[in-house]
């Protein structure tokens, strides 16, 4: 079983595939050489990104993602603002700190390599680390795989089938399905939240999850004030005006609109997706280009619903968790693997469910909400322009954040009976990101990616 801190991890933007994923990819090579006690040997080591990393690798800030890695560097923890001026560094001194502390040549153009016409065979996400001694003999090579969300597996875990499993203690409720969840909520009589929670006290005193749910929505919340205040123009080719502060000015300026809520949650998902896309700090949830969506209609609930309190923002991560294991477990939440479906739509589908849990839907009710926002999702491609994490992704969190609080209305209207379940659902768009054809998944060779020209 995953714990909701697996669907929720603090780290640093512009991907959690692609970022996020290959720099804990590159500390664990680091790491396997130190246990190793290779370290002192390790003369060289040569860095293969492979499929959708090498294609979109370089926007998505893939090389200095590994570099630093390599050096120890930890998504949850380095600082943002240093990763750009330390890659520099290293490439203008050619030289890399292996584990932070052992020194070794490194010269980019030998020993980074964008293999984009070659993939691994587990998943399109593969990198391959060498390390090498001074007489060029292999000490170590190993192969990961990010595969969405932060996860990575290893070439070994990837050939046993092993998925995205972080945390192995035993709980309570047990599900691999939705519809185990309703079982065990029908059986219980508790929410799907305190399902949620009973299995998360499994492994940690009550009150420390709550703390750090809570610390995983102030770190949301920063993320969005942030945004709304910066100022000049995202990174990379595209040279796109930021416009969450232009979107705020004219909003406090507005007089009463009916339609005010709409533009609000526009504006909070669009100010994480240029935070993100600026590569700063923000929550993966459950990926770095859907980074958007939880916060934006988390903080609809926080600004906008009478009651909300510090145990519903609880609540809602739990639930949205809940639904977002069913993902990760039985499809993907990787644009490489499944497109754009798998990253808005199964963020946008979270939401939708933590939402109805927090405004007093039954598990049915929640189940169904969770339902909607992926039945409508289906089919959605990811190809970012120029393969920065910009256009469509940070309008799409706004549009998939409008999309949740209606998906979520439209299923506290009911009384929980619908004809599509949220498993058929994720089968569905499991089978419709297997049949995608490879240049609507993140390797920028098809839809928008082709059709709009870079100025
Ligand atoms: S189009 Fe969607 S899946 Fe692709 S990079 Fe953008 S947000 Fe991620």
């Amino acid at each position: 079983m995953l714990s909701v801190f697996d669907l929720f991890k603090i780290g640093i933007g512009p991907s959690s595939s692609h970022t996020v994923g290959p720099m804990r990819a590159a500390r664990r090579f680091a790491d396997l050489l130190q246990a190793r006690d290779l370290l002192p040997m390790t003369t060289r080591v040569c860095i293969e990104l492979f499929g959708s990393l090498a294609a979109t690798g370089q926007g998505h800030g893939t090389d200095g993602a590994v570099l630093l890695g390599l050096e120890g560097a930890a998504p949850e923890s380095v600082d943002p603002q240093t990763i750009r001026p330390r890659c520099a560094q290293i490439q203008a001194e050619q030289r890399l700190r292996l584990a932070g502390g052992h020194a070794i040549e490194f010269i980019a153009r030998r020993d980074l390599l964008f293999q984009r016409r070659h993939s691994l065979p587990h998943h399109p996400n593969g990198m391959r680390f060498t390390a090498s001694a001074a007489d060029g003999n292999a000490l170590a090579l190993e192969q990961y795989y990010s595969v969405g969300g932060g996860f990575v597996v290893s070439e070994a875990e990837a050939g046993q089938g092993a998925g995205p499993s972080e945390s192995t203690a035993a709980v309570p409720y047990p599900f691999a399905s939705a519809a185990d969840l309703l079982a065990h909520a029908e059986r219980s009589g508790l929410t799907l939240a305190a399902l949620a929670l009973a299995n998360e006290t499994a492994r940690a005193p009550e009150q420390d999850v709550r703390r750090r749910l809570l610390e995983i929505w102030q770190v949301m919340h920063a993320c969005i004030a942030r945004g709304m205040v910066a100022e000049g123009h995202l990174p990379g080719s595209l040279h796109i005006p930021r416009r969450a502060r232009q979107l705020a000015a004219t909003l406090a300026r507005a007089g009463a609109d009916p339609l005010a809520t709409l533009d609000r949650v526009n504006l909070w998902a669009i100010a994480v997706g240029e935070e993100n896309a600026s590569g700063g700090r923000v929550v993966t949830a459950p990926t770095n280009g859907a980074a958007g969506i939880i916060p934006a209609v988390l903080k609809h609930y926080v600004a906008g619903v009478p009651g909300a309190d510090d145990d519903g923002i609880v609540r809602f991560l739990l639930v949205a968790a809940s639904i977002g294991m069913l993902y990760v477990r039985n499809a993907s939440v990787s644009g490489a693997e499944v497109g754009c479906q798998g990253e808005v739509g199964a963020a946008c589908s979270m939401a939708a469910g933590g939402l109805a849990e927090v405004l007093g839907g039954s598990p049915r009710q929640v189940e169904n909400a969770a339902e909607i926002a992926m039945e409508h999702n289906l089919g959605l491609t990811c190809d970012p322009v120029a393969g920065l994490v910009q256009v469509p992704c940070i309008e799409r969190n706004a549009m998939a954040a409008v999309k949740a609080i209606n998906a979520a209305r439209m299923a506290l209207a009911g009384d929980g009976t619908h004809f599509v379940s949220l498993d058929k659902v994720i089968r569905v768009m499991r089978d419709t990101g297997a049949d995608m054809k490879s240049k609507y998944k993140e390797t920028a060779r098809g839809g928008l990616a082709v059709n709009v020209i870079e100025c």
